[in-house]
């Protein structure tokens, strides 16, 4: 039983294409809040706009959300819902709020110039609510078809802000506001407050680009017969150019971030906390983000996307990352091993760096041996102490081999290490010996 205090939110995205970063924002704050105040999350797909919606893009809208760690209470498609649209409009329309107008877009342009020309603001004049019942008959006979505007009260509309605090939008400066086109199909606003208010939204969490239509909506919201939720408007995330992340634009998806190999709390991390007070740290889980993330400490400037703290952080995050977590997506890779997965995890930058990596434990590898150390490998070899070997064994094989040769630092420790692992870095070498083991350390050394 939920209870009516229980806030409900929805991400409410457009599937007209991959879903990026700054669409994952949105989808993330509004899970947080949810989770934080023992919520329900409506993952809604807006989907009116025919012409760019696609059942594909939706689909991989659900893979995005999952993969980043969000799993929905429900999924409504607006698509499915457009009788609870039509019954709205009937009664905006018996309110006199809603009216027919029959204006092209090139009348439209040049009626905008014109109040442009005159220093007015180019707002929608309300002539068609002058037309008469003639007019009208004789526009549609003409084959014109309506679109329809919302009548605004036209006054400044308050409302307090989860985020940003008191805002005053005033509709007195805006058009009417197209809610339904020539075709009949619908622009988001109307199904949105319909939907808002048919769903029991109690909290609207969207990005700081729809704090203007607030006012409009919420001018519907009480036309409609409410309730009119709360409102948070978060800042948006740019690009580390400040540009706005764009699907047009082609910005980098989730999805790329995924192929690329990114973690998805890494991908999370940076989507939701850039443009916070919250410290970019590797936290474990959504939930301990939810929990930490007060709105209070969402900034009010934008929030400009790091790519190379994403980096670090995801290396951050594998580096911590117990062998618990790490285990099943080993055993896909078709390796195992608590041991070599402590020792070489400090090493990844990404999870897969962990197949070439784990060649310096199983092999094969191919050993660097430069001419002038030939004789001092061959003479380490023949001083490889004998097994068992543990976390000592380096360092009594060095000291032995120091002694003898009379070689220390650099010149000491980097043949060897060419020699037993091929790379000038790694895994530190007095973990890695036992892990390899006595037989294949003497194959890799001449
Ligand atoms: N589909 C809208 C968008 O993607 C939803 C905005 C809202 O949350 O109301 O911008």
């Amino acid at each position: 039983m939920i209870s009516p205090d229980t806030p409900v939110v929805r991400w409410a995205p457009s599937p007209t294409g991959r879903i990026h970063l700054g669409n994952a924002r949105p989808a993330l704050l509004n899970w947080f809040y949810a989770r934080r105040h023992g919520g329900r999350y409506i993952l809604r797909m807006d989907d009116t706009d025919l012409a760019r919606s696609t059942r594909e893009s939706a689909d991989s809208i659900e893979v995005d959300l999952a993969w980043l760690g969000i799993t929905p209470d429900l999924l409504v498609r607006q698509s499915e819902r457009t009788s609870l649209y039509d019954a709205a409009v009937k009664r905006l329309i018996a309110a006199g709020r809603l009216y027919p107008c029959y204006e092209t877009e090139d009348e439209l342009d040049r009626r905008r110039a014109r109040a442009r020309a005159l220093n007015k603001p180019p707002i929608y004049d309300r002539a068609a609510l002058k037309l008469t019942d003639e007019d009208r008959a004789r526009l549609e006979a003409e084959g014109r078809k309506p679109h329809w505007r919302f009548k605004l009260a036209g006054r400044p509309v308050h409302f307090d802000d989860l985020i940003k605090g008191a805002q005053t939008v005033n509709t007195a400066s805006m058009s009417d506001p197209v809610l339904v086109r020539e075709d009949g199909s619908y622009l988001y606003t109307l199904p949105s407050v319909v939907d808002d208010i048919d769903l029991g939204i109690t909290h609207v969490i969207r990005g700081e680009d729809h704090v203007s239509n607030t006012g409009t909506q919420i001018e519907i919201f009480e036309a409609l017969g409410g309730p009119v939720p709360t409102f948070g408007h978060h800042n948006l995330l740019t690009d580390a150019q400040g540009q706005g992340f764009s699907k047009r634009l082609g910005s980098q998806s989730i999805a790329d971030l995924r192929d690329a190999g990114y973690e998805p709390m890494a991908v999370a991390i940076m989507g939701s906390i850039t443009g916070t007070s919250l410290p970019i740290e590797p936290y474990e889980t959504l939930d301990e983000i939810a929990n930490r993330l007060d709105f209070t400490m969402i900034s009010h400037g934008p929030a400009r996307f790091d790519p190379v703290e994403l980096d670090s952080l995801n290396a951050r995050l594998l580096h911590a990352l117990p062998y618990e977590g790490a285990a099943a997506r080993l055993s896909s890779l078709g390796l195992e091993g608590e041991a070599m997965w402590l020792l070489l995890r400090a090493n990844l930058a990404k999870f897969n760096d962990i197949v070439d990596l784990a060649k310096l434990v199983t092999g094969p590898i191919e050993p660097v041996i430069a001419d002038e150390d030939r004789d001092f490998l061959a003479l380490a070899k023949a001083m490889l102490p004998p097994e068992p070997w543990d976390e000592t064994t380096w360092s009594h094989w060095t000291n032995a081999l120091k002694d003898t040769t009379g070689r220390k630092g650099k010149a000491l420790f980097l043949p060897l290490r060419l020699a037993l692992t091929g790379r000038h870095d790694g895994p530190e070498l007095k973990s890695l010996l036992p892990l390899v083991g006595r037989k294949a350390c003497l194959a890799r050394l001449p």
